[in-house]
């Protein structure tokens, strides 16, 4: 499998920078918008999925991810839907590796919900990748089954245990929610940075239709970070991913806790990532509609010459930010489409 995509290594590096000046280094790719689960704020229970025949290809996703490495990116991630659910997607992990062999990728990654990475996490790490990003909102099997509606907390378990015995460095990433699991924030954070995971905080954000409304989910994680405060030693660091993401360090556990609060605060000046959808479309900011076809560009010529004007001309109309808002007035969600398509 891995021998059947795309061989050719990217030629010399040009970054590409957009009209603000953010060079472009970092691309999320959601391979697919299916999954096994269904959280009550990412998608409807009878959440409706793309025809098949509208994805990409492993092989058309190889070769848009490469043409982007080729123009400066030194970051993938791999993302979904649940990405580990898309049939031989270690084809695409093992192909992708030829850019870290190569040099001209420093990182390979995915966000997974965890639920096939005891399966997976061996063969992940041999294709390179060092770190993953897992999605774990409560430590309650019931509120796990609650959230997840489709999700087994004990598999994911298993698969974090996995991770960490292949070596893969594990960050977890959690939802904060309204009256669901903002009591056991202090506790998910004690044991995250007890097994030596760092743990990311996420404000609901408003993508796509869901069985509720997203303001009786939503949490302002200045109230977290405040609460927190009480118990713990925050210490802001500067770490600095180019994401929505900030840090602090937390001086009782050791460990390293982000907030991704693209709601109350807008950290668009420094962004530095663009997004492919599992349809090839390229998304220059996650909070606009503004989109280009870069399916249309790889199918149509069997030479990247198209496909890299295409991506030169998308990364020169990335806007300046986003303007997300969930308030009473505004019960539709600001953006139709659902995270699980874009990639989180
Ligand atoms: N299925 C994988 C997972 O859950 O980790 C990868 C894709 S998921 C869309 C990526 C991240 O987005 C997850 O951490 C998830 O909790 C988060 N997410 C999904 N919908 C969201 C929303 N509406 N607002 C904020 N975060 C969301
Ligand atoms: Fe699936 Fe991830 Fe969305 Fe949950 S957040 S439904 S695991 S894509």
């Amino acid at each position: 499998m891995p021998g059947d995509l795309s061989p050719s290594l990217p030629s010399t590096p040009a970054p590409l920078v957009d009209p603000f000046g953010r060079g472009i280094t970092y691309l999320r790719v959601s391979v697919t918008d299916r999954c096994d689960f269904r959280c009550v704020y990412c998608m409807s229970e009878d959440m409706a999925f793309l025809p098949k025949r509208d994805l990409l290809t492993l092989e058309e996703l190889d070769r848009i991810c490469s043409v982007f490495v080729s123009q400066g990116v030194r970051k993938l991630r791999i993302t979904g839907g649940e990405p580990l659910v898309r049939r031989d997607i270690m084809g695409l992990f093992r192909s992708l590796s030829r850019h870290l062999d190569a040099g001209t990728l420093d990182e390979l990654t995915l966000t997974t919900n965890g639920s096939q990475l005891s399966r997976y996490a061996t063969e992940l790490a041999s294709c390179g990748v060092k770190r993953v990003n897992v999605s774990i909102d409560t430590l309650d099997p019931d509120k796990f089954h609650r959230i997840t509606r489709w999700g087994d907390l004990a598999k994911l378990m298993a698969g974090l245990d996995a991770a960490q015995r292949a070596g893969l460095k594990v960050k977890l990433n959690a939802v904060a929610l309204k009256g669901v699991n903002e009591d056991e924030i202090e506790t998910l954070l004690t044991w995250a940075h007890g097994r030596g995971m760092d743990l990311t905080l996420i404000e609901v954000m408003p993508l796509g239709e869901i069985d509720g409304q997203r303001i009786d989910q939503f949490l302002p994680l200045s109230l977290v970070r405040a609460r927190l405060s009480q118990r713990f030693t925050l210490t802001e660091i500067d770490e600095r991913t180019g994401g929505p993401a900030r840090y602090v360090r937390v001086a009782e556990t050791g460990g390293t806790l982000g907030f991704i609060t693209p709601m109350t605060h807008n950290f668009c000046e420094s962004c530095n990532r663009v997004r492919l959808t599992c349809t090839g479309q390229l998304f220059m900011c996650l909070g606009q509609e503004d989109a280009a076809d870069l399916r249309a560009p790889v199918r149509a010529s069997a030479s990247d010459a198209l496909l890299r004007s295409a991506i030169e001309e998308a990364i020169g109309r990335k806007p300046k930010g986003h303007d997300f808002v969930i308030d009473r007035r505004h019960a539709r969600p600001a953006l139709a489409r659902h995270m699980s398509l874009t990639g989180g």
